[in-house]
């Protein structure tokens, strides 16, 4: 077994070719440190026409999975020690990058995708959480599910060619990353700042620590919100002083 394996429910498992076009993630899956296993919904369909969907009882617009399927599917899924079902769902909580630190600790993840209208209530008895991506409607649960193949798959030891990348970035704390430049040093009247050309490395952090502060005030007042009021709860009172800010 890889370090990771993911199984995936799914209606349409060729959508996740694309995991294979995608660099570090066919990196990954060709040095065996993940593994992704779909499994075709149609296959556990229902008599002669493999059926997988239904109309809603009470009426209403579109079809919905049917439970025995997607039970048949789970159910034939060998189950690693350390494994979790997540659904896909825009009903769900909203993925954040804590949500894969986490699961990037278990072995194994089993990923429902639904589709069409959604699916029958009782296929949430299996979840043991209801994910989504976004506050917006899709149209099946593949995008969701590659987008969370892709985001932990980058936090399995060995992925990733520099780990220190990962220290740094957006959303790994709560404030978003500084800045960056590549050469050339001016481009179309635009300037390096001049810190960043002065080799003086404490000044550099200095300045990238301000910046990631002033850019998440700019752009993303909610997630330094968000850190205060949960240190509050967890009584890191000496963080309060950004209140004023
Ligand atoms: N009628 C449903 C939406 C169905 S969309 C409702 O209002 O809740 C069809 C499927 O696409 C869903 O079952 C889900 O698996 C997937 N999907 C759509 N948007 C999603 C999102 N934002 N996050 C996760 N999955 C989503």
């Amino acid at each position: 077994m890889s370090n990771f394996q993911f199984d995936v429910i799914t209606l349409f498992p060729k959508a996740f070719e694309i995991i294979q076009n995608l660099g570090v993630i066919s990196r990954a899956l060709d040095n065996d440190l993940i593994d992704v296993n779909l499994h075709d919904l149609r296959q556990f369909g229902e008599g002669s026409y493999r059926q997988v969907d239904d109309k809603p009882y009470g009426g209403g617009a579109g079809m919905l999975l049917k439970p025995e399927p997607v039970f048949k599917a789970h159910e034939s899924i060998k189950k690693y020690s350390k494994n979790l079902t997540l659904l896909m769902t825009p009903q769900g909580k909203v993925m954040r990058q804590k949500d894969l630190v986490r699961w990037s600790t278990f072995h194994q993840l089993i990923i429902i995708c639904g589709q069409y209208e959604g699916f029958d209530e009782r296929i949430r008895s299996l979840a043991d959480e209801e994910i989504s991506v976004g506050d917006y409607v899709l149209s099946g649960g593949e995008i969701p599910a590659i987008s969370i193949i892709n985001g932990l798959s980058r936090l399995i030891p060995g992925t990733l060619g520099d780990s220190e990348s990962l220290v740094d970035e957006s959303h790994n704390s709560f404030l978003l990353e500084y800045p960056q430049y590549t050469r050339p040093q001016v481009f179309k009247d635009m300037k390096v700042p001049d810190v960043l050309i002065s080799g003086n490395h404490k000044q550099i952090e200095l300045w990238r620590n301000e910046e990631r502060f002033n850019r998440t005030v700019k752009r993303r007042k909610d997630l330094i919100k968000n850190k205060l009021c949960h240190d509050k709860d967890n009584k890191h009172e000496s963080d309060i002083w950004f209140w004023d800010m």
